[in-house]
């Protein structure tokens, strides 16, 4: 009797074991592996760095795509009076059913003037403004279909032939280092020698360091990971600037077919680790930190963004709550001084959302209540109120829900 008891228990330990071993949430990879093999993947990448220095071909030559089929060069007088000019091209790519939609941003005319004082100012407007697109889509009440056109990664280009950092250099990077993320190249690397890679590597580093220039940081590795995984991660960050190498044609060396330069004395190969960092340049890219650097983008650089765009929105409101208090107790009606760093854009996009919040609640459908509440989770989490907004009387914000 006894033992029966006994062999009870032990069969439903076993059989309690089993079911916690299908609850079947093992599978949640898979799930999620398989939504977003389907729904594709995006990303955006700038390219940045005075005209010449290889920046298309070196485009060309990581995606194997043709993307500057139609671009027009400009000659020297052209190139003097144009400003820097934005432009996008976007291809869609499939490799193994993975499908990406690549988007490369260039800048033309960058550094190309005589007078180059704040050229770096229409790159950074570009990325403030797909910020801006993307906070407005986010805030708005169909934000199913967002199309995301924030800039997740700047190569930016530095001359082999200087030494060093140039001023210019300086200047976009800590122009943009908030904005984006920066990893910096060394362009032409086959018109040095290995010791001047590496001595120009080294000088470029410490002045990173000394200008205090923020540029994207690998994340680090987890104590956990195995020894090669830990070297790896060490030559990456050694390598910066990366050394590149680009070309658009396909030479013969040793019997086999390469992307390389043939020069009298030899063929420089693009792919090969002992002339160049462009495979090492790529697998970032590509392979291993793609999704890094959209998080760092969505988390940090667009956060920036997106809780210094409500900051100005609430200081403007509880402004213009306290004009009204004002004119309704002094019954004066005097001018408003103007609230510093609130531009029309916020205005409008304030405006925007009232009318939309006024639009919803006539409808019966209360689906935009969760949207509020979502936003509003955020926003605490973002956003320290200013004394003046603490003292305020409860401030209701039409879009964001506070
Ligand atoms: P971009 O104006 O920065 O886009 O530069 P391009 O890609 O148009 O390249 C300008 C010139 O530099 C072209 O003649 C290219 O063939 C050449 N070039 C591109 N990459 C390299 C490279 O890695 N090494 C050398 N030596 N020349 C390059």
């Amino acid at each position: 009797m006894c033992a029966s008891l006994m062999y009870y228990s032990i069969f439903l330990c076993i059989f309690q074991d089993q079911d916690k071993e299908y609850v079947g949430f093992a599978t949640l990879p898979n799930q999620v592996h398989r939504k977003s093999v389907k729904k594709g993947f995006d990303f955006t990448l700038m390219v940045a760095g005075e005209s010449g220095l290889g920046k298309s071909t070196l485009v060309n030559s990581l995606f194997l795509t043709d993307l500057y089929k139609d671009r027009k060069l400009l000659n020297a007088e052209e190139r003097i009076t144009q400003t820097v000019e934005i432009t996008k091209h976007t291809v869609d790519i499939e490799e193994k059913g993975v499908k990406l939609k690549l988007t490369i941003v260039d800048t033309p005319g960058f550094g190309d003037a005589v007078n180059n004082t704040e050229c770096w100012k229409s790159v950074a407007d570009y990325i403030d403004q797909q910020f801006e697109q993307y906070f407005r889509d986010e805030s708005g009440l169909n934000r199913k279909n967002i199309q995301d056109n924030r800039v997740h990664c700047c190569l930016y280009f530095i001359s082999p032939f200087g030494h060093g950092l140039r001023p210019l250099d300086v200047e976009f990077m800590k122009a943009l280092h908030e904005k984006v993320n920066i990893v910096p190249i060394l362009a032409k690397a086959d018109t040095l020698t290995p010791t001047e890679v590496k001595k120009k590597k080294i000088k470029i580093r410490e002045e990173i360091e000394q200008y205090g220039i923020k540029i994207y940081q690998f994340p680090d590795c987890d104590s956990d990971e195995d020894e090669d995984f830990k070297q790896q991660d060490h030559q990456l960050k050694e390598s910066i600037p990366f050394a590149v190498i680009g070309s658009n044609t396909v030479v013969e060396a040793k019997g086999k077919r390469v992307r390389g330069r043939l020069y009298p004395w030899g063929i420089v190969e693009v792919e090969n680790s002992a002339h160049c960092d462009f495979v090492k340049l790529r697998n970032m890219l590509v392979r291993t930190h793609m999704q890094d650097l959209k998080d760092v983008t969505r988390e940090t650089h667009y956060e920036n963004y997106r809780a210094h765009c409500i900051q100005n929105m609430t200081r403007m409101v509880v402004k213009e709550r306290n004009r009204n208090k004002l004119t309704r107790e002094s019954g004066t009606d005097f001018p408003l001084p103007v609230v510093p760093g609130v531009g029309d854009e916020t205005e409008k996009l304030i405006r925007e959302k009232d009318e939309e919040v006024r639009h919803a609640d006539q409808q019966p459908d209360s689906h935009h209540h969760y949207d509020h509440e979502h936003e509003s989770e955020h926003y605490s989490a973002h956003h320290e109120p200013s004394e003046s907004e603490s003292n305020a009387e409860c401030v209701t914000f039409p879009c964001i829900g506070l």
